[in-house]
């Protein structure tokens, strides 16, 4: 009887919703040819750290694809296993990296997600959950709990700027971390100016649950705010730095990779350095999403009293990767106590990375392996502990 009312209301919502926006998603019928690409060559399943674990080939692009292409010959239904095997992923384009033939996998589990939820009850709650009125004023309240300080909408420095950036936060960074207090302390003496609007979400976790309507309402309200005169887009999450780069892949924008950095390639563009009162130990996790990490060997270079050892696998998942950890707990756990045990034979003091989520992955992982000494931190929380910044 509740599910009934509840349909009901939902599909009411849709109406109205679908009649105020295009909708963007392709089916998976569309996707028939590309998912024909695949040779069965085998490449991804070398590079995907869920098939590492499982030998299982339904976990790797491989095995989805040969049950996705049978649900568009009709030959297989979109079922709850298929499903199951469709959130055993990362969603950490190694695989798409690999193939020869090209494919984008992410794009087609994306389609696949959505053809599967949309029929669902379990995929209308979700939907529900994560409408503007829910998920926005949730991240907001759980903002004002864990991060009471007001954040800096626009923070103008004292020197005229030669560099004007708009800095694009995060939903959990939002949360969890304190980036405005450690931008502030990095750049006290620089000449950036940083503009800071309150942003949507990038619109990832609805990416993931296939929730295309939603991604496209967040995307389009952030476009809108990136329609401003800055020069450069800068973020201090991976994850949210890949999902405004795919926003090219479904709409008119231009957030080109030139023009969209991390807070670690301004910092070695600017060639800041940085001064620890004692010597210190520091490795690095490449998150998967991550563009390019060249500015962290530049940035080492320039701080006095901190020591760079290389991890084994450095951009190797951490295993945490948004719902993947939620839905895959043993596997997940199993992946991040992989990469703690990389980051325990450096022996460092502190792991840095650039991505909220890896934090928390990589925090899982140490936790498991009971290491109480190394510190995991972002690389602004890291570089604000300097004592002399110049
Ligand atoms: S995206 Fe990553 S986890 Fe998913 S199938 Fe590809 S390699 Fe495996
Ligand atoms: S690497 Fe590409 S072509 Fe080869 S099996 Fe995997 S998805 Fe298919």
């Amino acid at each position: 009887m509740f599910l009934e009312k509840f349909n009901d209301f939902y599909c009411l919502l849709k109406i109205v919703y679908n009649s105020c926006y295009y909708f963007i998603m392709k089916t998976l019928k569309d996707y028939e040819k590309e998912l024909s690409k695949c040779s069965k060559c085998g490449q991804c399943q070398v590079a995907c750290p869920v098939y590492k674990l499982t030998k299982n080939d339904c976990t790797v692009s491989r095995g989805k694809f040969l049950m996705l292409h049978g649900v568009t010959q009709g030959e297989l239904k979109l079922s709850q296993n298929i499903n199951k095997y469709l959130d055993m992923c990362l969603k950490c384009g190694k695989c798409s990296d690999f193939c020869p033939a090209g494919i984008d996998v992410l794009e087609i589990i994306t389609c696949a997600k959505h053809e599967y939820m949309k029929n669902t009850v379990l995929g209308k709650i979700i939907n529900f959950l994560q409408s503007r009125l829910v998920f926005s004023n949730m991240i907001k309240m759980m903002a004002r709990i864990f991060n009471p300080h007001p954040t800096t909408p626009h923070l103008k420095m004292e020197r005229e700027s030669t560099l004007s950036v708009m800095y694009f936060k995060g939903c959990v960074n939002k949360i969890l971390s304190n980036t405005d207090k450690h931008l502030g302390k990095i750049f006290k003496d620089s000449d950036i100016e940083i503009i800071s609007p309150d942003f949507d979400c990038c619109g990832l976790p609805f990416l993931s649950e296939g929730n295309m309507e939603r991604f496209e309402q967040s995307a389009k309200a952030n476009i809108e705010k990136l329609n401003a005169n800055y020069d450069y887009l800068v973020t201090d999450c991976a994850s949210c730095e890949s999902t405004l780069l795919s926003y090219n892949k479904y709409f008119d924008c231009n957030i080109t990779p030139e023009k969209l950095l991390n807070w670690g390639d301004i910092i070695a563009l600017k060639g800041l350095k940085f001064e620890f009162k004692k010597p210190v130990k520091v490795t690095f996790h490449k998150p998967c999403h991550l563009k390019s990490d060249t500015f962290f060997e530049k940035i080492i270079s320039n701080c006095t009293n901190a020591e760079y050892v290389k991890m084994t696998d450095y951009d190797e998942c951490c295993g945490f990767a948004g719902s993947f950890a939620l839905k895959n707990r043993e596997l997940s756990k199993e992946i991040s106590k992989n990469k703690a045990i990389n980051i325990q034979n450096t022996d460092a003091d502190y792991v840095i990375t650039s991505c909220p989520a890896c934090i928390l992955g990589l925090k899982q992982g140490l936790k498991l392996i009971k290491n109480k000494k190394t510190k995991v931190v972002s690389l602004l929380e890291f570089l604000s502990k300097a004592e002399r910044i110049y």
